[in-house]
């Protein structure tokens, strides 16, 4: 299968200031594709990928887990847990850390399942993204309803793979993980 790419145009430092943040000058004439540079004190700031990934955790029966997210973007929709790296963070312990935070459980992460790119739009910047999609198993299953994290996820469901439509899921690169998923345990 082939990678699709992301629709849309990927924002730039040209995008994103008027003027530099370091010394006001107006950012007119940066030309930069990846970094602001500003022509007047030569501030240089790179505008980097975000790193994000997502955890495909299934039960004893081979259901995915799915939240539903609470706030925009794709509020609504449903994702897979997971989130944002945070700095000196590797991808299995973030996806760790965001599966404890986001619904309580304890997972292990057993395999790599693909990678796809992504635009966030979060108030106002559309951050460019690359998601890291993983295998996971719950370290400690058990019958008691999940802690959810109110701010993020509004609810949660284990689903049948073959059972969910690509449309209920919230980006083209969550989507991509559950096609990438299916091809897996066919
Ligand atoms: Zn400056």
């Amino acid at each position: 299968m082939e990678n699709p790419a992301v629709p849309g145009s990927i924002p730039g430092p040209r995008d994103s200031f008027a003027h530099c943040p370091r010394c006001g000058a107006s950012s007119a004439g940066n030309s930069h594709n990846r970094a602001f540079v500003c022509a007047n004190c030569g501030f240089t700031l790179y505008f980097n990928i975000a790193c994000a990934f997502g955890g495909l955790i299934t039960d004893a029966d081979g259901r995915l887990l799915l939240v539903r997210r609470a706030k925009e973007p794709s509020k609504g929709l449903l994702a897979f847990p997971g989130g944002f790296a945070d700095p000196g963070e590797d991808a299995e312990s973030g996806l760790r850390r965001e599966v404890r935070e986001e619904v309580g459980l304890s997972v292990e992460v057993t395999d790599y399942l693909c990678s796809h790119t992504n635009l966030y739009a979060y108030k106002e910047i559309t951050y460019p993204v690359l998601d890291f999609f993983y295998l996971c198993r719950v370290v400690a299953p058990n019958d008691k309803p999940l802690t959810l994290q109110a701010s993020e996820i509004a609810g949660s469901e284990w689903r049948d793979p073959s059972g969910i439509d690509p449309d209920e899921i919230a980006f083209a690169s969550q989507q991509w993980a559950l096609r990438c998923y299916r091809e897996k345990i066919k």
